[in-house]
C-alpha cells in the first residue's frame, strides 16, 4: 500500500502515440522526496547532457507533489520539468491551482512525455482512461479559451486543463504552461510542450489519495489552520506591506505600491522614479484595481486567497496573482489600467510575466539607441502602449523582429548584435530577473543571484527578513516568537545585524553566517518542491505555518516512511545536489554563478569570491562549483561521481578539473 502518493506514472511517448501506466520505485521517494525530487532523478537518468530542449527525447514531466491532494492545507503544486530552451539548463517551473491535487486522484503521481506528435494534440486522463485527442481545432488560441473548449468538448465541467497559447505553440523561449487559476512560466517550458505538440493536458480524477495515519495527518493540518488564523490577525510589524502576511505576496489586496513603483526599475529594467507613488496615483490605482478586481480565489484546499479575477471591461476575464499585476505596467512606464488590459492578452498567449515585459522594452531601447531602426517595427504604432501590443503580437507569432525577440534578451541580443548585448542587462545563466537595482550589497543575496538554480530570486528567498531592522528592541520582538528557525544561532544572526555600522552589510552578515541563512532558505524550497507545497505557506513568507519542524511529521503520518528533521535535510540535499549535478554536466560552473554586473551598485569583488568560494565548500563543491566526490558518496550519489569522472568532470583522485582543464582534454581526446 503507498500513501501520500499513488505510486504510479503515466508514461507518453508522443511520437508513436504510446500510453503507459508504471508503477514506481518507493525507494525513490524516500531518497527523493517526490516531486521535484523524483523528476531531478528521472532527469539525469534519462536525459542525458547531450539531448537539447527540443529534441524528442527530451523529457516534459509534470509532477504532482508528495503531499498533493491530501488534506494539507495549500499542498497544491504542479512542479513541471524539463530543459530548457533558453538556458540549456534543468527548467523547473511550478504551479498552484487545482491540477496536481486532480491528477493524484486520477491515480497518478508524474505525467511523463516523451517524443513529439506529429500533429497538434490534446492529452486527456480521466480516472484509468487516457486518451491522445487531436487539437487541430485549437491551433492558435488562447490559453484559457483553449481550457473552457476542451471542457465544453468533453462535457466535464470539472476537468483541470493546463494549456499552451500561442507562444508555446511557436516556441518562444519564455512561454508559460497557464491553468486556469496559475501558471507555470519560467524557463520556457511552454516552449517544449509546443514542440512536443501537446496543446494541453486535461485531468479529472474521482479516486482517493489515501494518507497512513489520517488522525495524526488531520490534527496535524488543523494546527496549521489554526496558526493562519492567527497570523493573519497578528501581521508582521515592521516590514512592507506584502511582507507582513502569508501566501504569495498579497498584491490583489494590497493597493500600496509605493515600495515595487519606486524601488523597482521601470522600462527595460533601467529607469528609477523615486516620487512616482503619490496620493492621487495611490486613489487612481486603487480606483482601477477595485474596478477591474471582481473576485479574489484560492488555489485547491488553502484558505488565502492570494489570486483573483480581473475583469477588464470589454475582454474575457482572467486570473492573476502576484507581481505580474505590475510588470507591464512598468515595463511600459503606463497606468496599472493598461498593465491590466495587456496582461489578459499575454496569459491568453501563455508568456512569462516577468520576461515578456523586459524583452518588449528592450526591444524599444534598441530602437531609441538607433541599434534597431524603423525598417525592423513595419508598421508599428506611434503611441507607447500600441507598440507594447504590436510587439506582443509580433512576438508570440514569431514574426519579423518578433521571431528574434522570442529567445529572450540573451540570445536577442547576440543575434541583433552592433553593441546590442549591453541592453541584455538584467539576466542569470541567461533568463531575465526581477528587474531590480539596488545600491549596497547585500552578501545573503549575492549567493542566493548567484548560486540559484531555480533562477528566479523569489522561489530562493524567504524565511530570513530581506534588511535589518532599525532598532535592537525591534528586533528582539521580532524573534520572541520566531520556532520556526532551524536552530537558535539564526536569532542571534537576525539580533546583531545592524543597518548602519560594524554589523551592517555588506560584511554583516558574516560569511559564514550567509551560508547558513542562504542553505536553510533554499532547504525549505527544495522541501516545498518536493511535497508540492506552496512556497506562500512555506519557505517565502516570515514565519510561516510549515516549517522543519513539523514537516517530518507531516511525512511520516502522510507519506508513512519515517522522517526526522535529519533525515528530510539530508534528502533535501541530496536532490538539490542532483539538480545541480544534472546543469554541471550540462556545463554550468562558476563563471556562470553572477547576478547582473549592475544588480548593486556597490560591489566587493573580494568579498564576494569569499562568499562564493566559501559557500561552494559549505555545499560540498569544489571551487569550480561541481560536487566533489567525498560529498556524492556521502549522499548516496556514488552514480553522479562515477559519471562525472567518466565524463571527465571529476577525476579519480578528486583533483578538481576546471573548465579549461576539461576542454583540453576534450580537445585532446578528439585529436587522438
Ligand atoms: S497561499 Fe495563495 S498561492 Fe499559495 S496555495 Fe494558498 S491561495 Fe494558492
Amino acid at each position: 500500500m503507498r500513501y501520500g502518493e499513488t505510486g504510479f506514472n503515466l508514461e507518453i511517448d508522443l511520437s508513436r502515440g504510446n500510453i503507459e501506466k508504471v508503477e514506481t520505485d518507493p525507494r525513490d521517494t524516500e531518497l527523493y522526496l517526490g516531486g521535484l525530487g523524483t523528476s531531478a532523478k528521472l532527469m539525469w537518468d534519462r536525459v542525458p547532457p547531450e539531448i537539447e530542449a527540443f529534441s524528442p527525447d527530451n523529457l516534459l514531466i509534470f509532477s504532482a507533489g508528495l503531499l498533493c491532494g491530501t488534506p494539507a492545507i495549500g499542498c497544491n503544486r504542479t512542479i513541471v520539468t524539463t530543459i530548457s530552451p533558453q538556458t540549456g539548463l534543468l527548467a523547473f517551473s511550478m504551479m498552484g491551482g487545482f491540477w496536481a491535487p486532480e491528477l493524484k486522484h486520477a491515480g497518478y503521481d508524474k505525467v511523463i512525455l516523451r517524443g513529439k506528435s506529429p500533429e497538434l494534440v490534446y492529452l486527456w486522463i480521466k480516472d484509468g482512461q487516457v486518451e491522445i485527442r487531436d487539437a487541430a481545432h485549437l491551433q492558435g488560441k488562447g490559453s484559457i479559451e483553449t481550457a473552457e473548449l476542451i471542457r465544453q468538448e468533453l462535457k466535464e465541467p470539472q476537468a483541470q486543463v493546463a494549456a499552451i497559447g500561442m507562444a508555446g505553440e511557436n516556441r518562444v523561449f519564455f512561454a508559460s504552461i497557464e491553468q486556469g487559476r496559475s501558471s507555470a512560466s519560467r524557463g520556457g517550458i511552454g516552449a517544449v510542450m509546443g514542440d512536443k505538440k501537446l496543446k494541453a493536458i486535461a485531468v479529472r480524477g474521482t479516486g482517493d489519495v489515501t494518507v497512513a495515519r489520517p488522525l495524526e495527518y488531520m490534527k496535524l493540518c488543523n494546527e496549521v489552520l489554526d496558526y493562519i488564523s492567527y497570523r493573519n490577525e497578528h501581521p508582521i510589524q515592521g516590514v512592507m506591506p506584502i511582507l507582513q502576511g502569508l501566501g504569495s505576496p498579497q498584491e490583489m489586496v494590497v493597493h500600496d505600491e509605493k515600495w515595487h513603483t519606486e524601488n523597482f526599475m521601470w522600462g527595460n529594467s533601467r529607469e528609477r522614479r523615486k516620487d512616482f507613488w503619490t496620493p492621487e496615483t495611490a486613489k487612481k490605482w486603487t480606483d482601477t484595481m477595485e474596478h477591474m478586481r471582481t473576485r479574489l480565489i484560492s488555489c485547491h484546499n488553502c484558505p488565502m486567497k492570494c489570486g483573483a479575477t480581473i475583469s477588464v471591461p470589454g475582454l474575457p476575464t482572467y486570473m492573476m496573482k502576484c507581481f505580474t499585476k505590475l510588470t507591464y505596467t512598468m515595463a511600459a512606464m503606463a497606468d496599472l489600467d493598461f498593465g491590466l488590459r495587456i496582461a489578459q492578452q499575454a496569459t491568453e498567449y501563455g508568456v512569462d510575466g516577468f520576461s515578456a515585459p523586459q524583452v518588449m522594452a528592450f526591444a524599444l531601447e534598441l530602437h531609441k539607441e538607433g541599434i534597431l531602426t524603423d525598417a525592423d517595427f513595419p508598421g508599428m504604432p506611434e503611441d507607447n502602449e500600441g507598440r507594447f501590443y504590436w510587439l506582443l503580437d509580433r512576438i508570440v507569432r514569431r514574426e519579423g523582429i518578433g521571431d528574434v525577440l522570442a529567445d529572450g534578451t540573451y540570445w536577442a541580443a547576440r543575434r541583433i548584435g552592433k553593441g546590442a548585448d549591453a541592453f541584455a542587462h538584467n539576466n542569470i545563466k541567461k533568463h531575465e530577473q526581477l528587474p531590480l537595482k539596488l545600491s549596497m550589497l547585500n552578501p545573503i543575496y549575492f549567493l542566493m543571484y548567484a548560486t540559484g538554480e531555480k533562477i528566479n530570486i523569489t522561489q530562493i528567498e524567504g524565511q530570513f527578513p530581506q534588511a535589518p531592522f532599525p532598532d535592537r528592541s525591534e528586533r528582539e520582538e521580532f524573534v520572541k516568537d520566531w520556532f520556526q528557525v532551524p536552530e537558535e544561532k539564526f536569532k542571534q544572526y537576525f539580533l546583531d545585524w545592524e543597518p548602519r555600522g560594524e554589523n551592517s552589510m555588506p560584511f554583516y552578515p558574516t560569511v559564514q553566517a550567509c551560508c547558513d541563512i542562504v542553505d536553510w532558505q533554499e532547504r525549505m524550497h527544495y522541501i516545498d518542491d518536493a511535497l508540492g507545497m506552496c512556497a506562500g505557506l512555506s519557505s517565502f513568507p516570515l514565519k510561516p505555518p510549515y516549517h522543519l519542524h513539523n514537516y517530518p511529521g507531516f511525512i511520516s503520518a502522510g507519506a508513512g516512511f519515517d522522517m526526522d528533521e535529519a533525515k528530510l535535510s539530508q534528502a533535501a540535499r541530496r536532490y538539490r545536489t542532483l539538480v545541480r549535478a544534472i546543469n554541471i554536466r550540462r556545463g554550468m560552473r562558476r563563471k556562470d554563478e553572477k547576478p547582473p554586473p549592475n544588480h548593486w551598485k556597490k560591489r566587493f569583488p573580494e568579498l564576494e569570491k569569499e562568499l562564493l568560494d566559501t559557500y561552494y565548500r559549505f555545499k560540498g563543491w569544489n571551487d569550480d562549483g561541481i560536487p566533489t566526490r567525498e560529498s556524492l558518496h556521502e549522499l548516496g550519489l556514488a552514480y553522479v561521481s562515477e559519471d562525472f569522472i567518466r565524463r571527465g568532470i571529476l577525476s579519480e583522485d578528486e583533483t578538481l578539473r576546471g573548465e579549461s582543464e576539461q576542454e583540453t582534454a576534450e580537445a585532446t581526446a578528439a585529436a587522438e
